[in-house]
């Protein structure tokens, strides 16, 4: 169940602050890892330098790669958001606010009460639905224009460590009752039991 009111008995149980030098850095290396793990495989089984893409024909194709490549990679950005925005209605049950703490990120929130049960799927969402849109991409392109959509792609699976680090680690760990509120910079859990 989720809710637009803490419900009677319920408490704070816990901040989850993914701000803290510890958390960011192992978030860090996670991403790290996971961005080598995604580049270096597909770079031995297609080295970008040996696309056409990277060797443009023209000096106009050349800036045309750079505008795509960077527009993907910034572009994954705005997209992640919006697929926890969309699941924040389905899974939720009410609308999500978005914001930014730019330079650093951008982030969708939402002013419910969600069950953590339910948060697992706005949490994992953008993992799952942009690698198979970004790898259908990556399928239905020219080989030259492979690195485009796939650096979007692991930039987005490395951009996701908070989200798999809350869901996979965090959550499990919470009581079953336990509720969740992500105001996009800060999460709190609520519970009837006592931390
Ligand atoms: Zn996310």
């Amino acid at each position: 169940m989720n809710y637009d009111a803490l419900p009677e008995g319920f408490s704070l149980y816990r901040n989850i602050d993914l701000n803290t030098d510890k958390v960011k850095t192992g978030m860090q290396v996670a991403a790290f890892v996971a961005l080598l793990a995604l580049i270096i495989p597909a770079a031995i089984v297609l080295p970008p330098w040996r696309t056409q893409a990277f060797v443009p024909i023209t000096w106009m194709s050349g800036v045309y790669f750079l505008l795509f490549l960077a527009v993907s990679v910034f572009g994954y950005l705005l997209l992640h958001e919006l697929v926890h925005g969309i699941c924040f209605r389905v899974f939720g049950g009410g609308k999500a606010r978005y914001g930014h703490q730019l330079p650093n990120y951008l982030y969708a929130a939402s002013d419910r009460y969600i069950a953590k049960s339910r948060y697992l799927f706005i949490g994992l969402a953008p993992l799952v639905v942009l690698t198979i849109l970004f790898g259908v991409v990556c399928v239905l392109v020219p080989q030259s224009w492979f690195w485009i959509p796939y650096f979007a792609l692991a930039a987005n699976v490395a951009g996701c460590a908070g989200d798999v680090y809350v869901c996979l680690f965090v959550l499990p760990r919470l009581p079953k009752d336990a509720l969740v509120l992500d105001s996009g910079v800060a999460m709190q859990i609520f519970s009837r039991e006592v931390a």
